[in-house]
């Protein structure tokens, strides 16, 4: 074996021109890739080599076929060792086993020699590391395809998530601490590997669970989400139920107070909604000395009617009744149906003065009505007592002496109307065996 320090001068510029022909193969080589990657043959090489000026200055000094026996040969064997040793500095070192095996082969096979196939071997190990590569590249680009396509996924699950569930980050401590724990597992995974293929098929897998927690997740939410939209719908519609319920109630309720207060012949106040305005009209007396009275009316003779026209016709005399005295009197008088053919009124701010008209007008106004049924005209007089309210008085004694009054126009002849006064410029005493002369 030669020692590189003790070469003869032959021998270095042997080794030059051994170096410049091995560097013009490979600048040949890489032009040979970087065109279009076309085919690259010894052919290819030998051609570009003819017009390459160094080697034609090689060529034309003759030089080369100066070694050993078979210059050609011998100097395509150190070109070859050299364009080895330069594929060595730079090929992965992966390579540099074939390289070795390659470059003995070259040397110990004394039968090829002057064939130019073993230019391709050193070509085919380029192309193979080339392809090889470039199999790589593609195969790490389809990778990151895939997982960016992944994360892009992930980011519109998240995406999603956070948009239709901003509030309910303390329902979903769980769910982040499943995709934290991934997270934790794949970067360990990732640390104590450094293998890209498993480093790939790691992240793909972890990124697939990640979504597919996501996923279940996002099922999970949708399906509470479902049942709290039903609950709602379903307590909507009973709310609305109770509220037409209480609306009923509450109208029935009214209905239920108004019939409580009305008289069911006549539709006017019945005796407890007078009773009712009694108690309001005394308190308004009693409190701001507002002078008011009450008129009792009593149909005369009204078991005649009945018993001269029958009771459906005493009924329709009631009525009749009603409607004369709500069109004589005023909106403001109250009036209401005590009992029986008996009617009371009660006039706020009027004194006995103007009750006391407004009873004869009332009763000259009943007499001129004509009531008749079936073509025969019924008699409808009534007999008033008119009394005013004192600050003293209660319910009853108030009425009681309306009520004198009109025991008084029933004793005077009936279809007329008495004043308490009457019944004191009368001194009239009443007690409670008397009873209501009848005429004929
Ligand atoms: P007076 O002029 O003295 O008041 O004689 P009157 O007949 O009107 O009085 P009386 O008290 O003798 O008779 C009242 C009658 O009224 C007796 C009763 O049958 C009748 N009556 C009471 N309530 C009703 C009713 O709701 N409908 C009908 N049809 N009759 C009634
Ligand atoms: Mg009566
Ligand atoms: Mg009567």
């Amino acid at each position: 074996m030669k020692d590189e320090f003790n070469l003869t001068e032959s021998e270095q510029d042997f080794e030059e021109k051994v170096s410049v022909i091995a560097d013009e193969v490979l600048s040949i080589l890489k032009e040979l890739h970087q065109e279009n990657r076309q085919q690259i043959s010894s052919k290819h090489i030998s051609d570009k080599m003819k017009w390459k000026a160094s080697v034609k200055n090689l060529l034309t000094n003759n030089e080369m076929t100066k070694a050993d026996n078979d210059p050609d040969t011998v100097g395509l064997k150190e070109i070859s060792d050299a364009l080895l040793d330069k594929l060595k500095e730079l090929l992965p070192p992966s390579m540099t086993d074939k390289l070795n095996e390659l470059k003995d082969e070259i040397h110990n096979d004394t039968n090829n020699h002057g064939s130019r196939d073993w230019l391709d071997s050193p070509i085919n190990i380029i192309k193979k590391h080339i392809t090889s590569l470039s199999h790589r590249n593609k195969e790490l680009e389809e990778f990151m395809v895939a997982a960016l396509q992944h994360l892009s996924d992930t980011e519109s699950h998240l995406a999603s998530e956070l948009s239709c569930h901003q509030d309910k980050f303390r329902d979903d401590r769980n769910f982040e601490d499943q995709i934290a724990k991934n997270m934790n597992i794949m970067s360990e995974d990732i640390t104590v590997t450094s293998n890209v293929s498993l480093i790939k098929s790691i992240l793909v897998t972890k990124i697939e669970n990640i979504n597919t927690h996501i996923t279940d997740k996002r099922d999970q939410d949708m399906s509470k989400l479902k049942d709290t939209e039903k609950t709602l719908e379903d307590m909507s519609a009973r709310l609305t139920e109770i509220k037409e319920e209480a609306d009923e109630l509450r109208k029935r309720s009214q209905e239920i107070e108004v019939e409580s207060i009305t008289d069911a012949l006549t539709g006017i106040y019945n005796r407890k909604g007078y009773d009712d305005k009694m108690s309001e009209t005394l308190a308004h007396v009693k409190r701001y000395g507002i002078k008011s009275s009450l008129i009792v009316c009593d149909i005369d003779f009204f078991k005649k009617i009945n018993d001269n026209f029958g009771h459906k016709v005493g009924d329709l005399a009631l009525i009749k009744l009603a409607t004369l005295l709500k069109d004589r009197l005023r909106t403001n008088d109250f009036i209401a149906r005590f009992g029986g053919e008996e009617f009371v009124v009660i006039l706020p701010h009027t004194d006995i003065e103007g009750a006391a008209k407004a009873g004869l007008g009332l009763r000259e106004y009943i007499d001129n009505a004509v009531f008749s049924y079936k073509g025969k005209e019924v008699p409808l007089t009534i007999s008033i007592g008119v009394s005013e309210f004192t600050k003293d008085d209660d319910n009853s004694s108030v009425f009681e002496r309306a009520d004198h009054a009109l025991y008084l126009a029933k004793k005077s002849g009936r279809n007329t109307v008495k004043t308490e006064n009457d019944v004191i410029n009368n001194g009239l005493v009443l007690n409670n065996a008397d009873s209501i002369p009848v005429s004929d």
